[in-house]
């Protein structure tokens, strides 16, 4: 191949590779002549598979030679046939990665479940960014990468981020009772300046006069204000008129989106937002708090113009984002209402505190939003529910007058006389005041914390197990029971190998000893947090109710699955949206007594 002197790169690959020099002129011999010409077609067609399969990433976002080499190759398995060194060093070839590491000389059989990713510079201002039109992060969510319908995780926030699901598009196809073809997207996020305005043209100028502009643009500032029609602003209005419950990122997927909001302003401190509410009642405008916008209840929809005449205007409440003080003696730091729970979760843990709410969507919903929407967190068992954790809240009412909670502010505790606003502002749902900030409670971070996982032979069991644990002592930070096809559908969502022991209780004969029936069994994921004593307590307390109740303990790498899990739910649902696939999450709450009932009436099919 070398003396061909045609494919330079390849030559010096098969040369380092094979162990070294051949033979010179051994290219004229015929045979070596039509073995040299097949491996130039073999090496001509790996290069152009790699190119391709660059181009497929391109058009789902991953940046043209920032991406792992491992992705291109998930891509890449479903045209050609090339073998596992030749196809690695085309693609690193048309990556254009150099050196004979990189050109894959030395490289190790990576063909692992998980594909490490390699540096990526992020672009400034793209860290955190938000997606439009589907849950999450910009540089998340799953996508078709690869053949035998392997969908990934792109990005590598999340742990399950590069693993190659290979059965989860059958395991979909199998519940769902339909063929889903992977590699076509039905109901794409919308993307592209000309698609957008195609897709709202029916987002007009809003209802605000120039003065009625003036009197915010004053108040906050140009550069936070979105009055107008450009794309950006109406990508902006669009947004601020919808929670993430399916029903709203399909209409803003589909573009139809209603009556939105006139204009979204953005707030930076109490006392804008004093004069925003003033503003707002001489001028006749409807004001409609925005948190993180995560909401599953349609509480941002504007309502029909008949019901609400006024113009309106989403306040935006992410630039009052600050923690105001902390007192670590007392427990007790006070916070602006826009923060993300992720910022605030970082924020207080490099202080070494926490404050324990851990709502599954706390990357992006906020401090006011948990307040207003009186959330709650996974670890409720240890740190309580938002009632729980919030000791003071302060706000403006519709008048443009600060409350206060704790009798006007004077001293945040327990007071034994009269009513509080802060009963009165937890769950209000931004229908009496914009809270601005909030008093929380805060911990020293535990000493210790671990996972669990329990396999049951059956909901009931699980059932047990989970009543006789409430009311005991020794509870788990978080415990959750998962049914039968969302255990299997945890399983699908470990990759390939499907490794750890409960992959392995699943396949083994474990659990046929047991007499455990695959189609019956449930998971019991558990997160332990406290100090070292208390979270082997934990462990022990919670071992020995799942043997009481016939389960068998899965361990650590399950219970962190399931528990990671939660936050992929979400970018799964809009994901199986993209396919032409509706699924939903519901919460609600019933007591024990009635679950089955409630369980068995839920079922379908
Ligand atoms: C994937 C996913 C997971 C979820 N998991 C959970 C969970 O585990 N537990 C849970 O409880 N909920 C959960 N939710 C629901 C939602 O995240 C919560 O209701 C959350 O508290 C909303 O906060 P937000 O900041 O996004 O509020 P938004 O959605 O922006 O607003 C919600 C309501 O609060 C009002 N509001 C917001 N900020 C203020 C403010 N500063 N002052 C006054 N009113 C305000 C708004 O006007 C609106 O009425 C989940 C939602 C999703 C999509």
């Amino acid at each position: 191949v070398e003396e061909r002197g045609e494919m330079k790169e390849w030559a010096d690959w098969m040369s380092c590779s094979r162990g070294g020099w051949v033979g010179k002129g051994l290219g004229q011999e015929p045979e070596v002549k039509e073995v040299v010409d097949a491996w130039i077609r073999a090496f001509k067609d790996a290069e152009e598979g790699a190119r391709q399969s660059m181009g497929s990433l391109a058009e789902k976002g991953f940046k043209e030679g920032k991406m792992s080499v491992f992705h291109v190759e998930g891509y890449y398995d479903e045209g050609l046939f090339v073998g596992g060194g030749i196809k690695k060093f085309a693609i690193a070839k048309v990556l254009g990665q150099q050196g004979r590491k990189g050109m894959g000389c030395d490289w190790e059989d990576q063909d692992g479940d998980v594909w490490e990713e390699e540096e990526e510079e992020e672009e400034e201002g793209e860290e955190d960014e938000e997606a439009f039109g589907a849950w999450g992060f910009k540089d998340s969510g799953f996508v078709v990468a690869g053949g035998n319908k392997t969908v990934v995780m792109k990005g590598k926030r999340y742990a399950i981020g590069g693993r190659k699901l290979k059965k989860l598009v059958p395991f979909l196809e199998k519940e769902m009772r339909t063929k889903i073809d992977v590699g076509k997207e039905v109901l794409p996020a919308p993307k592209g300046t000309e698609k957008i305005k195609r897709l709202y043209n029916g987002v007009k100028e809003g209802q605000l006069g120039g003065d009625t502009k003036r009197v915010f643009e004053e108040i906050c500032g140009n550069e936070n204000c979105a009055f107008g029609c450009s794309v950006e602003e109406i990508i902006k209005r669009v947004r601020h008129n919808f929670g993430h419950a399916q029903s709203d990122v399909y209409k803003i997927r589909t573009g139809g989106v209603g009556r939105v909001p006139d204009g979204v302003i953005y707030v930076e401190t109490d006392e804008q937002v004093v004069r925003v509410i003033k503003g707002a009642k001489e001028c006749g405008i409807c004001l409609i708090p925005f948190g993180g916008g995560t909401n599953v209840a349609q509480m941002l929809m504007c309502p029909t113009i008949e019901k609400e005449p006024r113009p309106i205007i989403s306040v935006d409440m992410g630039k009052m984002n600050s923690v105001v003080w902390c007192n670590e003696e007392d427990g007790l730091a006070c916070v602006e209402a826009g923060i993300t729970g992720r910022v605030l979760t970082k924020v207080l843990a490099a202080r070494g505190l926490t404050m324990g709410h851990e709502p599954d969507s706390f990357e992006f919903s906020t401090l006011g939003g948990w307040v207003a929407t009186k959330a709650s967190g996974m670890k409720k068992n240890k740190y309580g529910n938002i009632e729980d954790i919030v000791r003071g809240v302060e706000g403006v009412d519709g008048k443009g007058q600060v409350i206060k909670s704790n009798h006007g502010g004077r001293g945040v505790g327990r007071g034994s006389f009269g009513m509080d606003v802060k009963g009165v502002l937890i769950g209000s749902e931004g229908g009496l005041a914009i809270i601005t900030r909030c008093v929380i409670k805060v911990e020293k971070l535990p000493e210790a914390t671990g996972f669990d996982s329990v396999v049951m032979e059956s909901f009931e069991c699980g059932l047990g197990l989970m009543r006789e644990m409430s009311g005991g002592v020794g509870k788990p930070v978080s415990m959750r029971l998962v049914d039968n096809e969302q255990f299997r559908l945890g399983m699908v969502m470990k990759g390939g190998s499907g490794s750890g022991i409960i992959g392995s209780l699943m396949k083994s004969f474990a659990l046929w000893w047991y007499g455990f029936d695959t189609k019956n069994v449930v998971g019991v994921t558990v997160k332990y947090e406290g100090s070292k004593d208390e979270v082997d307590f934990q462990k022990n307390t919670v071992r020995n109710l799942a043997k009481k109740w016939g389960g068998l303990v899965g361990g650590e790498e399950g219970g962190r699955g399931g528990y990671e899990l939660t936050f992929g739910i979400a970018y799964l649902r809009d994901f199986a949206m993209s396919r032409g696939l509706i699924g939903e999450s519901f919460e609600t709450f019933v007591n024990y007594s009635k679950l089955l009932e409630m369980v068995d009436a839920g079922e379908i099919g």
